[in-house]
């Protein structure tokens, strides 16, 4: 018996539908049939992304997306905003500098949020900054970052705003046009319920003038030829037919559910799983702005948090995500994103206390399933 529950932020579990879409014949792309599943994808995607302007289905990780952005709003010798909070906002950073785009980074603290009048401020002393780059949820710390805010400041400008919403999407709201988001990336194994292997994006007007005007070498990635190929119900190569038919199936559970819906069911999952780090006598990493699709949680002295992910996993089948990068063995990270449920949470909070437990910590056993149990009853 080797049954697994997978609590990472990416991948994320499947809903048989999902995966069952995956194991019908393939069709070929370029026919009628295929034709009628994308169009299916573009509305859907422009429903989850909040957006009315084309979300571009691209077959890669959700980085792929990310450096999409990049090689086609900025050229060699531009010059971008990046907010660095963590693993992810350094990545923003490692893209554009492989492009000769000048960053000026603005470090914020890991585990907190950009505070938006810095963004402003920033904006204010340099003008020649075309874009702004930031994160929604910063996964590797836990945090969710204020976009409505920062799209505030942004827009009043000419710089365009470009969010990396790999993970948050389909789990935090994001109000892509309402809020005058120009760029969102996001990707297919977080809150969108899919195996990895697409990547999205979506340009508002304002950008798309800056994917005109951009000098860089672009091919594969090339939005152009996407949006050349997307008025003809097409892609510009061969479509990922198995992944897409997967993502309808996706977005039909989502559109079932709704946003609204959707979005309060990961805020209770986070509040549970929060008040039952609480309860455990643990400390948030992010608690200042703690994601509502990952909860970071420091490991408490004395105990090997390394060993601990491992213990769950190699022993009981639990998987949850330790910390990145200088967070290694500091954190856990406990992801409550996409198809996961109540019930997936107190399986994972019941395997952490037990392994804690046999770790030598010392705490009421049973004390964070109650409070998180006592989250769910309020609903
Ligand atoms: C997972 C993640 C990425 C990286 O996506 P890949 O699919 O691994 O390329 C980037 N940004 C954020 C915020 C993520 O959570």
């Amino acid at each position: 018996m080797n049954k697994q529950y997978l609590l990472t932020p990416g991948p994320t579990p499947l809903p048989p539908q999902v995966s069952l879409a995956m194991a019908r014949p393939i069709i070929h792309h370029r026919t009628p049939q295929f034709q009628e599943i994308l169009k299916e994808a573009g509305t859907g995607l422009k429903w989850v992304f909040q957006t009315a302007n084309d979300v571009f289905i691209i077959s890669s990780s959700g980085t792929g997306a990310m450096e999409a952005a990049v090689i086609n709003l900025l050229s060699c010798g531009d010059t971008a905003l990046v907010v660095q909070g963590g693993k992810f906002g350094e990545r923003w950073t490692e893209i554009a500098k492989a492009y000769g785009v000048n960053t000026e980074v603005l470090d914020v603290e890991w585990g907190k949020a950009v505070n938006p009048q810095e963004i402003q401020k920033r904006l204010k002393s340099n003008p020649q900054i075309k874009a702004v780059f930031t994160t929604l949820c910063e996964t590797s710390t836990g945090v969710d970052n204020d976009i409505a805010a920062i799209a505030a400041v942004v827009k009043a400008g000419p710089a365009v705003l470009v969010v990396d919403a790999i993970s948050g999407l389909g789990a935090v709201d994001l109000k892509t046009d309402a809020w005058g988001v120009d760029v969102v990336v996001a990707g297919s194994q977080k809150g969108l319920m899919l195996p990895p292997g697409l990547g999205f994006i979506t340009v508002s007007s304002k950008a798309w003038k800056l994917v005109e005007a951009a000098k860089s070498g672009r091919y594969y990635l090339d939005l152009r030829k996407a949006k050349k190929a997307l008025d003809k119900n097409d892609t510009p190569f061969t479509s990922s037919i198995t992944l897409i038919d997967a993502l309808n199936e996706a977005l039909k559970i989502m559109q079932k559910d709704g946003l609204e819906y959707i979005f309060k069911r990961h805020k209770t999952m986070a509040d549970a799983t929060r008040a039952a780090a609480k309860a455990l006598g643990l400390e948030l990493f992010a608690p200042t702005a703690p994601s509502d699709g990952v909860t970071a949680v420091k490991v408490p002295s004395g105990i090997d948090g390394e060993k601990l992910v491992k213990t769950m996993r190699d022993t009981y089948g639990v998987t949850i995500a330790g910390g990145q990068a200088e967070l290694k063995g500091k954190i856990f990270r406990i992801a409550h994103m996409g198809y996961i449920a109540e019930s997936d949470i107190i399986t994972g909070l019941s395997c952490l206390e037990k392994v804690l437990t046999q770790m030598g910590y010392k705490f009421t056993l049973g004390a964070g399933i109650k409070a998180a149990e006592e989250v769910f009853l309020k609903g």
